[in-house]
């Protein structure tokens, strides 16, 4: 089987990793439930910042943002290298910017994730995904963002939801544990 996974806050805790090095930066005491309190996909509100400063402040933080120590969420790891040995083909299809493609694939290797050259993609905007994963003729796609997840209803791909505070209303079955995901296959 063929199976496609979105990075970003799928496999790995990028918002609250993103959120801690916020706190340093702007020297704010905020606490976990803060973060899991925001109900949207950006996450400078409790820092007090404007959309546009939220936004500057993100894209300045990007490069320490990707490449420092982001922590896979529990089990992704292991769970994709499961489904490597059983002889399962693993792709990743995410939305950085081309610029940060081939580091993010390095560092993704380095964190231990089952990487084959030819099996990550990169720089394409959300909507795009579609595309590729269409080309590819996935059985699977896991990602975290209803949006995305919505462009492939109609598709045979069989969809899954990484559950995040922001994606509760979208009825896909949810990925809420990734030890649990083989299960729910
Ligand atoms: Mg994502």
């Amino acid at each position: 089987m063929k199976f496609g996974f979105d990075i970003d806050d799928t496999l790995i805790n990028l918002r609250e990793h993103a959120f801690n090095l916020y706190k340093t930066k702007l020297g704010k005491e905020l606490s976990h439930e803060d973060f899991l309190a925001i109900d949207r996909v950006e996450i400078h509100e409790p820092f007090g910042l404007s959309d546009d400063e939220g936004k500057e402040m993100w894209n300045r933080s990007l490069e320490e943002i990707y490449f420092t120590d982001c922590p896979a969420f529990p089990g992704a790891i292991e769970t994709l290298n499961n489904l490597e040995k059983q002889g399962h083909e693993i792709f990743y299809i995410t939305a950085r910017p081309k610029e940060h493609g081939e580091r993010t694939k390095q560092w993704m290797r380095d964190q231990g994730f089952p990487i084959h050259e030819d099996r990550f993609y990169y720089g394409m905007k959300d909507d795009e995904k579609i595309h590729i994963i269409k080309d590819l003729d996935l059985d699977y796609y896991v990602d975290d963002k209803p949006g995305v997840l919505e462009t492939l209803l109609d598709t045979s791909v069989k969809l899954f939801i990484k559950d995040q505070s922001y994606n509760r209303k979208i009825e896909i079955p949810r990925i809420t544990n990734w030890l649990d995901f083989q299960r729910l296959i």
